[in-house]
């Protein structure tokens, strides 16, 4: 089946699924036994959820009855398997690219108020006129295109692949 971009809504483009189910491949159906930590980042997998709750992690490894278990976008980071990614262009960036690392920041932080599991995995601002910023999801690197055309207009464009929950954010600003 060939998904295709269908609606837009604040200027994204969302694609057909059809009867398609799109899943994170490191986040597993049957859960996680609890409590279960990751080691790399400390948070704490309870009430099937992953969550942030330094209290909580610190009366969990004190018990030592616990299972270790690297949480889903560690795992991502460790195995360097983006599901976003975000590629900036143009001249804009050559005078902006300190203030457009910074509102990506920002956003990033917001989104994990929500959900700890999204995150920037890397950014590589080794280019003048390109960043190109790896997310441990596509709904990070989504929202992190929004933040962008919200606060810097320009031009974008969203690519999602056919088979894996992936997409691949362009924005250009000359
Ligand atoms: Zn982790």
């Amino acid at each position: 089946m060939v998904r295709r971009p269908r609606n837009s809504k604040n200027g994204i483009m969302y694609e057909e699924m059809g009867s398609r189910v799109l899943t994170d491949p490191y986040i597993s159906d049957k859960g996680l036994k609890e409590p279960t930590i990751c080691p790399a980042c400390n948070l704490v997998y309870t009430k099937k959820k992953w969550i942030v709750n330094n209290n909580l992690f610190e009366k969990i490894s004190n018990e030592k009855n616990y299972h270790a278990v690297l949480c889903p976008a560690c795992h991502k980071i460790k195995d360097k398997y983006p599901m976003g990614v975000l590629n900036l262009s143009g001249q804009f960036l050559q005078d902006h690219k300190n203030d457009v690392e910074l509102l990506l920041r920002a956003e990033e932080k917001r989104a994990q108020e929500r959900n700890p599991l999204e995150r920037i995995m890397k950014v590589d601002t080794s280019k003048d006129n390109n960043i190109v910023i790896e997310t441990t999801t596509d709904s990070l690197a989504l929202r992190l295109g929004r933040a962008l055309d919200h606060a810097y207009k320009g031009a974008h464009k969203y690519n999602f692949s056919y088979g894996d929950k992936f997409v691949r954010v362009s924005w250009e600003r000359n």
